[in-house]
């Protein structure tokens, strides 16, 4: 089992599918079926900024609750969605509701919600032609301001496409934040940082797993250092104990995400933490 929860009701994704009994074929179509019933929400996760241990952000993820299999990883579905196109429609009812949610919760809280959501979109949406159009309207249905949204995209998505560059730049106009997810786990070009209009660099879970590792902590000092003097917002990925957020904020990170300040909920509260964190 994958363990991971959607908060409150402590959910386990179901274990892997079975090559043998599910085709990818098969979840392909009941894809689309779980759209069509619904079957998809939304949990959000916080990115808190240090010291003070705020919510700055929440990250949205998406979850499947299938009839029959339980809760199915995005790591399952996302790709084979991917692969038959589904991501697309998937992919903006995610962004509908995730910016939706996001505009309540400012209603709602003020000053206490979190500064924006961040929004995973996958190759296949970025590349579609009137994906920055898209955007636009989903900040004007859900009045929400441009600068409460940053959408996440993969080293993989915009390495070496110039369709991928030129719907950033085109949602980078518009007002929206670009983080770049996962990073040091794909090509890695550092120059893609220079070039790409990129705003935020959320550095792999796996640099943040192995911090004694010299090697490791090495290269997490080196992101945080380049990320300052790009003027880009550096955020740590997969944090789980307070030791690997001691060193990651001696190293220079102020935005951490991860189970040691709260597992991606359906409904997350954002408190004003009393005190500091580290
Ligand atoms: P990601 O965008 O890098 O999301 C971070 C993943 O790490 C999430 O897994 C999150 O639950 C998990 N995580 C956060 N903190 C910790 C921690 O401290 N420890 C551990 N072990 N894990 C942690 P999740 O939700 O299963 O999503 C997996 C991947 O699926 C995402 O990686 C993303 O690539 C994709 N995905 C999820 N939601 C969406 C979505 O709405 N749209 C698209 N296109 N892809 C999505
Ligand atoms: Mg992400
Ligand atoms: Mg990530
Ligand atoms: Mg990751």
């Amino acid at each position: 089992y994958a363990a991971k929860e959607t908060g409150g009701r402590r959910l386990r994704f179901s274990p892997a599918l079975d090559e043998r009994a599910t085709s990818h074929a098969q979840l392909g179509a009941e894809l689309r079926t779980a759209l069509d019933e619904g079957q998809f929400f939304m949990v959000y996760q916080p990115i808190v900024a240090l010291p003070e241990g705020r919510a700055a952000a929440v990250e949205a993820l998406v979850r499947w609750r299938h009839p029959q299999r339980g809760l199915v990883s995005p790591a399952e579905f996302v790709p084979v969605a991917e692969h038959n196109g589904l991501i697309v429609e998937l992919g903006a009812w995610i962004l509908r509701t995730a910016a939706a949610r996001m505009q309540a919760w400012q209603c709602e809280l003020g000053p206490a919600a979190p500064g924006y959501v961040s929004v995973n979109v996958s190759a296949r949406q970025l590349s579609e032609p009137d994906f920055p159009e898209f955007l636009a309207s989903v900040l004007a249905q859900t009045s929400l301001p441009a600068s409460s949204l940053t959408v996440e995209v993969t080293e993989t998505a915009v390495f070496d496409s110039s369709t991928a560059m030129e719907a950033l730049r085109a949602i980078k106009a518009l007002g929206v934040r670009i983080a770049l997810d996962d990073f040091g786990t794909g090509h890695s070009s550092l120059g893609l940082l220079r070039t790409a209009p990129v705003d935020v660099l959320k550095v792999d879970k796996s640099f943040v797993d192995d911090l004694a590792d010299t090697g490791h902590s090495v290269i997490a000092t080196a992101l945080v250092d380049v990320s300052a003097h790009l003027g880009l917002t550096a955020i740590a990925e997969g944090v789980e104990t307070q030791e690997q957020a001691d060193a990651l904020y001696r190293m220079g990170y102020r935005y951490l995400q991860g189970y040691l300040y709260g597992r991606p909920e359906e409904s997350p509260t954002f408190r004003t933490p009393v005190a500091s964190t580290v």
